[in-house]
């Protein structure tokens, strides 16, 4: 005889649908929808991520010299960037630099700081093309914050996967999805996946009540828990409450999902810097101008 009682999961409803915000440039190469921080969608609420940037499809001119943003610092936590077409260069102060190929991620620990450039690969600048991609910053919690720098260089194939019933997939970067683990360590629980979805096909997703958790449509649109249109390139902001959102696949899709634990400390930002206190912000706009974060032309 059966004893165990399954609980039920009670719905994560969805808060709000957002429409993709007017694009920007950060540089000349990266031409982005910057969904967070922005309204009400602030640091706080999205907590344990900071912002959002997504480069919607933005094709690119063949050009010699590369599209990308200038040596900028980062200090207090980490920048992770999805390529999904074309494929992104970076270097830095430390002399480490690489390339984050079509399809992969790097997931960048800024911690104590470093100096670095971003920008299109060389060899794909100059034949020019379809670009997108996505840069989240997740916040590191204020006993991390003055962490050494490092680099998590993920390729495709590393990503944790699991087959979908009708042909579709998903890819486990950090955290996990039902049972499958992605190879991204991180320094709080936080869960990252692409669902790469066919049409008609209906996918669970479990985090806990608490969470902070949204959705962003990379291609194609669903439907969440049976009442919801999430549209291309719009974003779902899903309520803390609840456990359990279910998505159907409208037409074949793509969707980035995040969920994360709020770290619930304060948050003093300037520009690339990410702190608790703005006491720590003045000491980086301090080592800044010092040369701390070192040198890059
Ligand atoms: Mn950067």
């Amino acid at each position: 005889m059966k004893t165990q009682m399954k609980r039920e999961k009670s719905i994560k409803s969805v808060e709000r649908i957002v429409p993709p915000p007017p694009k920007h440039w950060v540089g000349d190469g990266f031409n982005v929808h910057g969904f967070f921080p922005h309204g009400p969608l602030t640091g706080e609420r999205m907590s344990p991520f900071f912002l959002l940037d997504y480069g919607s499809p933005t094709d690119f001119p063949p050009r010699e010299e590369p599209f990308g943003v200038g040596p900028h610092p980062h200090r207090g936590f980490e920048t992770v960037t999805i390529a999904y077409k074309g494929k992104v260069e970076h270097h830095d102060s430390r002399g480490n630099g690489g390339v984050i190929g079509e399809g992969d991620v790097q997931w960048m620990t800024a911690g104590s700081g470093l100096l670095h450039k971003e920008y299109h690969e060389r060899e794909s600048n100059r034949q020019g093309g379809p670009f997108q991609m996505v840069q989240l910053w997740v916040n590191l919690p204020a006993k991390d914050k003055m962490t050494e720098p490092k680099y998590q260089a993920i390729t495709n194939p590393e990503f944790g996967r699991v087959a979908l019933e009708n042909g579709g997939e998903v890819e486990v970067i950090a955290g996990e999805f039902d049972g499958v683990k992605g190879p991204a360590t991180t320094f709080s629980p936080v869960h990252l996946c692409n669902l790469k979805m066919k049409k008609g096909e209906r996918v669970e997703l479990d985090y806990p009540a608490g969470y902070t958790t949204a959705i962003l449509a990379i291609e194609g649109s669903a439907t969440l828990n049976d009442n919801e249109t999430l549209p291309t390139d719009n974003l779902a902001l899903i309520e803390r409450d609840g456990e359990h959102i279910t998505v159907d696949a409208i037409e074949d899709n793509i969707l980035l999902v995040m969920s994360g634990e709020p770290l619930d400390e304060p948050i003093a930002q300037y520009g690339p810097f990410l702190m608790n206190t703005q006491q720590e912000i003045v000491q980086a706009m301090r080592d800044f101008q010092m040369g701390k974060f070192g040198q890059l032309d």
